[in-house]
């Protein structure tokens, strides 16, 4: 009999895995996926050209679903793992689906930081991780013109550009004096932020973010220096307004 198999987090390390082993041995283990997410198996990296408009969802799935069958391969999408029951050797999720293993592996990935300030929690806000983040920045992206990102890192640019591209007015809002400065030396920082100045990007450099200002949804940030800027769409980086 069969070994059973299971993953928690559909994710690209996990199915990667997965591709591995069955290249080694297709019919070693009997595998059942869990993945919170409601899809198949995407190239998360590829978020970014498909909030910029540049590729579709289908366009960035790795493994979509007919691949778990082709595997045969039990695929619980949207289905969130939330209890290991190491005794009886069987995984428990939110909607009371079970599954018994003889070998489990984790790869849940990670989840977004957001930044530690009131108001972090307000509509508006969200982070970029996901589909679901891109959905809801193109969302409103339709809706609202105005939109600030917390985090000149090079997620934060790549949401600023993928907003900027659906029409929105972006401020990039950033606590340190050089942009993506794990990656660059200051004047390479310098040149970035120039060539996306040309572009219509604006930056609000050492800043420090210490509210996220509105009544319900967002309207605006507010600095440790007492001054303010508006956002109506806003959004981020991992952590965003
Ligand atoms: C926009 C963007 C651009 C990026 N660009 C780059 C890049 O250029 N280069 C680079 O190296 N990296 C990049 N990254 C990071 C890269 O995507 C991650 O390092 C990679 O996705 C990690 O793979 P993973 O499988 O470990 O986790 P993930 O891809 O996060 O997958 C984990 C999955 O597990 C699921 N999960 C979590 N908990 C549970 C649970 N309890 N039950 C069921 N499922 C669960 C999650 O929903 C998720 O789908 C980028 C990330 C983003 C968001």
């Amino acid at each position: 009999m069969k070994q059973k198999l299971v993953l928690v987090g559909n994710g690209m390390a996990g199915v990667r895995t997965l591709e591995e082993l069955l290249k080694v041995d297709p019919d070693k283990y009997d595998i059942t996926v869990f993945g919170a997410e409601p899809y198949g198996n995407y190239n998360r990296i590829m978020l970014s050209p498909v909030l910029a408009g540049e590729k579709t969802v289908e366009d960035i799935m790795l493994n979509d679903e007919q691949w778990y069958i082709d595997n045969n391969i039990t695929l619980h999408k949207g289905t969130q793992v939330m209890e290991i029951d190491r005794v009886n050797r069987r995984v428990i999720a939110r909607d009371g689906t079970t599954s018994s293993y003889d070998r489990l592996l984790l790869a849940t990935g990670s989840n977004p930081f957001m930044i530690p300030v009131p108001g972090k929690d307000k509509d508006g806000v969200i982070a970029f991780r996901d589909i679901q983040d891109v959905d809801t920045m193109l969302q409103a992206a339709g809706d609202y013109k105005k939109a600030v990102v917390i985090g000149g890192g090079l997620l934060g640019l790549e949401a600023a550009n993928g907003l900027m591209k659906q029409g929105m007015d972006v401020i990039v809002v950033h606590l340190l004096d050089s942009l993506m400065e794990r990656q660059l030396d200051k004047p390479a920082s310098a040149l970035l932020k120039a060539s996306l100045e040309e572009r219509g990007m604006t930056f609000l450099m050492e800043a420090v973010t210490e509210e996220l200002i509105g009544n319900g949804r967002v309207q605006g940030v507010r600095f440790k220096d007492g001054t303010e800027i508006e956002a109506d769409g806003g959004h981020g980086r991992r952590h965003c307004a």
